[in-house]
């Protein structure tokens, strides 16, 4: 073999040298691989680290989300349960209501027993005697305008339709109250003021004519003054 005649070397010292660096490349190549490997391992566990974080983050904000939505659950039955705590009014604007007004008429009446004099006269056997009326008393209302015991009052008949133009809701005393605009009346109303139909107030009126009558009757009879009267 000339190969070995150029150089002189032995064989077995090639081949020594041979593996030798044979085993260099190994051992180079291992090295090198082992860096790599312990690089990749490296970023694995970072990027493990990583995700596991991420994870944390998620479950974070998936109870954060939770507590949100229950805060939303509550705050919408909170609004829900105000809302049906107000009061609901029996009128919105725009509706045509009626009210109750005086007919514009003269009433009165005279005590019956004395026709408002005031003074009946009995028979006391043959005689004649004068005296207080037992029935009014001979109650005297001292208006000029008016006999002796008689008393005028007032009655009442359903306005033509009005449109409620606004409301007013108040706070007190923790309560709330509402009141009425209508029409161009500048004064508010209460809602026991105001009838949604003409019958309604119609009703209203004769409830009210026949309270106006009977208190009228009661003043005749001097059971109460005119300031009384509300
Ligand atoms: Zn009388």
């Amino acid at each position: 073999m000339e190969y070995f005649e150029d150089y002189e070397v032995e064989p077995s010292e090639v081949d020594k040298i041979i593996d030798e660096a044979k085993n260099k490349i190994v051992k180079l190549v291992e090295e090198n691989a082992k860096t790599e490997l312990d690089d990749e391992f490296k970023r694995s566990e970072i990027l493990s680290k990583r995700l596991a974080e991420k994870e944390t983050l998620i479950v974070q904000k998936d109870f954060e989300i939770d507590t949100l939505n229950k805060k939303i659950k509550e705050l919408t039955e909170t609004i829900q349960k105000k809302k049906t705590e107000m009061p609901l009014t029996n009128f919105n604007i725009g509706d045509s209501v009626y009210l109750i007004e005086t007919d514009g008429k003269k009433h009165s009446i005279q005590c019956p027993r004395c026709n408002g004099t005031g003074h009946v006269t009995f028979m006391v056997g043959d005689e004649e005697i004068e005296g207080k009326c037992p029935i009014c008393k001979g109650h005297s209302h001292y208006d000029y305008n008016l006999s002796k015991s008689e008393v005028e009052f007032y009655q009442y008949k359903p306005s033509s339709s009005y449109e409620i133009i606004g409301i007013q809701l108040d706070l007190k005393d923790s309560k709330i109250s509402v009141t009425y605009f209508v029409g161009s009346f500048r004064c508010p109303f209460v809602e026991s003021e105001i009838y949604k139909s003409y019958g309604e107030a119609k009703i209203a009126c004769e409830e009210a004519n026949k309270k106006s009558l009977e208190k009228a009757q009661r003043e005749l009879e001097g059971k109460e003054t005119k300031e009384d009267r509300s």
